[in-house]
């Protein structure tokens, strides 16, 4: 089955407000197996709504919209969908009913605009809405439904849940579920990503896909099967086959942040860390301190200059060392040394990148991990204060911590 979104509303076409409507619709419409091929924005314009909705009535067997049911003169919805399945409003007396109700429990007086909003086209399924005044409905036109929500995330959200979903599930029948499950990479690039498993990405069933989001990289794997746990066992095998490749990299399922996968590793080890950063301003304590455990296993932190850290931290025997990278190793080693700590962690890096060969910003980060001894550094070519560079930069910094818990950092 297919299905497709229109959002409505004049401040979505001025950029004014973002469609956050249309990205949760899909999202909840993928996840129960609808195809869904076009989304479209129109503005308050009882017209141009028709003729976007007439013309995606052709093509889908839902047509989910959202916005302009509310009681005002510029809320179109109704009158348009009226138009684009040949039908006249018609007053829904449940509706209206529901509609005084809400307005009587909460001592305000009901005005005709809001009566309105109980005129639904003829043969429209009414859909309540316990949250706010407008109510959504459905209309079958032919073969297909197209179903009006409210513009108001949380009312849209509501409905969603609790009516919504549960109508179409039902008119999908049972023989198709999808599931989907994310795994999560942190401090590895999508190109690096999919050279390894490039060839798992053309899979139809379960499919691949690869997500860049600034410092991390999900894998998507989704499975179309005829019961979950026929799909849940296609996703396993799935995520074993990536696992085989890149396991090293995937640091968690959904929607854990590695910050809080190295914060609870370390908590239960025991463990604890001091950070000194640069570059990265504090984002990196600033992560780590924001989720449980965090601030538990977070002695200390310190934001300075790359070049106050080694006066400060270094003056003795600082001469004899030449490069970057030791000088960042022996940061760490002594930020150990000086807070008593399991875990040094050093990040220097330039705060004014240089210009690469594309105009792109380059830059150089240091990053250096010392516990009990043993000294590691890496060299990122990621530089500056910008917040993706400080992104990448903390993400790879927490993705080597995990990997040093885990003992396969190399
Ligand atoms: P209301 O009864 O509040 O008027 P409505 O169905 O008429 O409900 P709209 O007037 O279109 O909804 O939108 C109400 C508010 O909801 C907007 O001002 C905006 O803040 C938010 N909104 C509308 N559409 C979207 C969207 N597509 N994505 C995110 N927010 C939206
Ligand atoms: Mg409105």
């Amino acid at each position: 089955m297919q299905a497709e979104i229109v959002t409505i509303g004049t401040e979505l076409l001025l950029g004014q407000i973002v469609d956050t409507n249309a990205a949760y619709l899909a999202e909840h419409l993928a996840a129960i197996g609808l195809n869904v091929y076009r989304k479209t924005t129109v503005g308050d314009n009882e017209l141009r709504i028709a003729e976007v909705v007439r013309n995606a009535l052709r093509r889908s067997d839902i047509v989910i919209t959202s916005g302009g049911l509310g009681p005002t003169v510029d809320d179109k919805t109704r009158e348009a969908i009226a138009v684009a399945t040949n039908r006249k409003l018609v007053l829904n007396q449940g509706l209206l009913e529901h509609i005084e109700a809400f307005f009587k429990k909460r001592g305000r007086s009901i005005g005709d605009n809001n009566r309105r909003q109980a005129y639904l086209p003829r043969n429209a399924i009414p859909i309540h809405n316990p949250v706010g005044t407008a109510p959504g409905f459905i209309v079958k036109h032919q073969d297909s439904y197209v179903i009006s929500l409210p513009g108001v995330p949380r009312e849209l959200y509501h409905l969603m849940e609790h009516a919504v979903l549960p109508f179409l599930q039902q008119e999908l029948g049972r023989e198709s579920i999808i599931k989907s499950r994310i795994l999560r990479t942190a401090g590895i690039g999508e190109s690096d990503i999919d050279r390894q498993i490039s060839d798992l990405e053309e899979s139809v069933n379960p499919t691949v896909g690869l997500a860049a989001h600034t410092g991390s990289v999900d894998i998507r794997i989704s499975a179309k099967a005829t019961s979950g746990d026929e799909a849940e066992q296609m996703l396993d095998e799935m995520e074993g086959r990536i696992r085989e490749r890149i396991g090293d990299m995937i640091f968690g399922l959904g929607d854990v942040t590695i910050e809080a996968v190295v914060a609870e590793m370390l908590a239960e080890r025991e463990l604890c860390v001091a950070i000194l950063e640069t570059n990265t301003g504090g984002v990196l304590a600033s992560r780590l301190s924001a989720v449980p455990h965090g601030l538990e296993v977070l002695n200390r932190a310190l934001v300075i200059s790359s070049e106050k850290a080694t006066a400060q931290f270094l003056s003795e025997g600082k001469a004899m060392l030449d490069t970057r990278d030791e000088v960042t190793q022996a940061l760490a080693a002594r930020l150990r040394e000086h807070t008593q700590v399991n875990v040094g962690i050093a990040i220097t890096g330039d705060t004014d990148p240089g210009v690469g060969p594309y105009n792109e910003r380059t830059g150089d980060t240091y990053i250096a991990l010392d516990a009990a001894g043993t000294t590691t550094g890496w060299h990122l070519r990621v530089g500056g204060v910008s917040k993706v560079a400080r992104s990448w930069i903390t993400s790879s910094a927490l993705d080597m911590v995990r990997r040093f818990l885990l003992g396969t950092l190399e």
